[in-house]
């Protein structure tokens, strides 16, 4: 029974493009005893992004605030651009209820998560190969070609800290990655 297993913490993390986001939307269409955090960000909404679910739209000045009072568990500034933040207090209160907490960041936060909680998952969600990180990235034709340049070039970095993550799960379909992922966590 899921109810008996302990409440986890989980980074789901990868480049650019892999498709976290569309994992972890299957994971929360189909495994109700998982939380994803939702993070404050400094970036404005994309169409149909609602503050609370998505993310807390907040200020530059709001998101120094969050940082000077630790009310950030991390942050980082992502693709040069805007800053993304978990908000602690959130992240404890589901862990205390008792929820399997997922939190869908970049690497840097990672690495800031491995070092205060280094007993979380830290699952690395990686791409069938480059050649289809490359279709995927230009296929959702969001980011103008320069922006695409520049996250390839992210990318490339960030497949390289591959090796720091507990585990890799390949990212062939949202459904099977997913499955894989609740099976290492032990909630199947
Ligand atoms: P997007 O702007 O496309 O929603 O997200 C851009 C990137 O920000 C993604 O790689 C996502 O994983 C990362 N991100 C979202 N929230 C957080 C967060 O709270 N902390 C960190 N470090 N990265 C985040």
């Amino acid at each position: 029974m899921t109810e008996t297993k302990q409440p986890t913490l989980t980074i789901l993390a990868g480049p650019t493009a892999v498709g976290k986001g569309t994992v972890a939307q299957y994971l929360r269409d189909n495994y109700p005893q998982i939380w994803f955090s939702v993070s404050a960000t400094t970036r404005d909404p994309r169409p149909g992004e609602e503050e609370g679910t998505h993310y807390y739209f907040v200020s530059d000045e709001e998101f120094d605030a969050m940082i000077n009072n630790h009310q950030m568990l991390e942050w980082a500034q992502v693709h040069n651009s805007y800053r993304y933040g978990t908000i602690r207090s959130k992240v404890e209160q589901a862990l205390e209820a008792g929820r399997h907490v997922f939190l869908e960041i970049d690497l840097q936060g990672a690495r800031q998560i491995r070092n205060q909680m280094p007993e979380a998952n830290f699952i690395f969600l990686a791409p069938p190969s480059w050649d289809e990180l490359v279709r995927r990235l230009k296929g959702r034709g969001t980011e103008s070609a320069a922006e695409q340049a520049e996250r390839l070039d992210t990318a490339k970095i960030e497949l390289a800290c591959e090796p720091e993550f507990d585990v890799t799960i390949i990212n062939e379909t949202p459904s099977q990655a997913a499955q894989e992922i609740v099976e290492y966590i032990g909630l199947q």
